[in-house]
């Protein structure tokens, strides 16, 4: 494995969307962040490809979509799920956007030779068909690393921006995912706000090209810089920490919700729209559709899952440090009382059950019993890197730096945005 250092620059205007899915995987951004030489076929392959009567086996894919079960894309391509997931032995069972199958057909076979999955960028899974089943393997990807480094500043449509170099605003803002515990990104993100990273592009013996790793980030926002390094500690974990090796893992996360805006803040007196009188509002709403899924702000214990009056569906979260949080008007519950939730973890969906006018979360935060305005509130982070392994962060560090201080951005071409695609991301 080759490591070059490349700085590349995206020409991105991005946008003030507020409303986003922020996705964990970076795949397929690879392909777009790399130029592909145009290849033109010799004139000699030409006239051989137009002789040939029937190629020898043909081969179909298909990109799996937002939401998507395997199951779901392979019955898209024609193909029987209920043979091939099964077969597959539960590989098939974390795939993300992005991600893609491919079948192989020979001719003349109504059943495709070869089913394959790429997902992880080091591998394939691979279904291959012996009479009328199928076995599953997982086959290494030999491919060269480089290191990447780019910026994007957040001006007009971050939808048109992405559609300018080809990929998903869900892509691009995998980024927003490692300062979901500094900005809320549904209410904090100001326009002009610049993200700048540094990440691996994997170029296999193919040609093909997929994103690894982000290894560090800087996000600018309104005034206020935050520096993300990835390291991996001696004992095998690997986080986020920032420039001085402190922790950027809290221990809240900004919002329960990756995508919603806000709709009725922390007030200690507003006018009820159902109740139709003054009333205080002890939490924040988070507008959304009815199923987003609704996220465990910290890790902790459910204190109380089920119907609450007004609250209507309701879940409370009882953290460490006196802390607790409540979720309102949920269309489905997902846990249930004493049980322990991870940060992060689904707890519901958003609904509107209860006194509620529409689908939102209904969001508080107390602090020893008192309700405090969650969007407002200091959290407080987790533990530093020990000392020991300071000098090999600095390390990794102080090679990073540089690359993102370079990073600088192509000029922004117009957008091109289409009413459909704003309607897309301005929910
Ligand atoms: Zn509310």
């Amino acid at each position: 494995m080759t490591r070059a250092r490349v700085v590349v620059s995206l020409g991105v205007a991005a946008l003030l969307a507020v409303a986003f899915v922020v996705l964990p995987t970076w795949s397929g951004i690879g392909s777009v962040l790399a130029a592909q030489p145009v290849q033109q076929p010799p004139a000699a392959d030409v006239a051989a490809t137009l002789a040939a009567p029937t190629p020898a086996y043909r081969t179909e894919s298909r990109e799996v979509g937002e939401g998507e079960l395997a199951g779901e894309v392979l019955r898209a391509m024609g193909l029987d799920a209920a043979t091939l997931v099964p077969a597959a032995a539960g590989r098939f069972d974390k795939i993300s956007p992005g991600d893609r199958f491919t079948a192989d057909w020979r001719t003349g076979e109504d059943k495709p030779f070869r089913v394959r999955l790429a997902h992880d960028p080091a591998q394939t899974v691979e279904l291959v068909r012996s009479g009328d089943r199928y076995v599953s393997r997982v086959v290494p990807v030999p491919y060269r690393t480089e290191e990447l480094a780019a910026a994007v500043t957040v001006t007009s449509s971050l939808w048109a921006a992405a559609t300018e170099v080809g990929f998903s605003p869900q892509q691009i803002l995998g980024l927003a995912k490692i300062f979901e515990y500094d900005v809320d990104f549904n209410t904090e993100l100001v326009e002009k706000a610049r993200f700048r990273f540094v990440l691996d592009r994997l170029t296999a013996d193919d040609g093909s090209q997929r994103v690894g790793d982000i290894r560090a980030a800087i996000l600018d926002n309104g005034g206020k810089t935050y520096v993300a390094i990835r390291y991996t500690t001696k004992d095998g974990t690997t986080a986020w920490f920032g420039k001085d090796g402190a922790a950027r893992r809290k221990t809240f996360l900004r919002s329960p919700l990756e995508f919603s805006r806000v709709t009725s803040g922390f007030t200690t007196g507003r006018y009820h729209p159902i109740l139709h009188r003054m009333r205080a509002h002890k939490g924040v709403d988070l507008a959304a559709p009815t199923g987003t899924p609704v996220r465990a702000a910290a890790d902790g214990v459910v204190a109380r899952a089920g119907w609450a009056g007004g609250h209507g569906n309701h879940v409370e979260l009882k953290h460490d440090g006196g802390y607790a949080t409540g979720y309102s008007h949920l269309s489905f519950i997902g846990v249930k009382a004493g049980e322990h939730v991870h940060q992060g973890e689904v707890i519901g969906r958003v609904g509107t059950t209860g006194l509620s006018t529409g689908p939102h979360l209904h969001y508080e935060f107390l602090v020893n019993g008192v309700n405090k305005d969650p969007m407002k509130s200091i959290v407080p982070i987790a533990q530093p890197l020990p000392d020991a392994e300071k000098p090999d962060f600095f390390k990794v560090r102080d090679a990073l730096l540089p690359m993102l201080e370079g990073a600088t951005e192509l000029a922004a071409s117009p957008a091109r945005e289409t009413p459909e695609q704003k309607d897309r991301v301005s929910l």
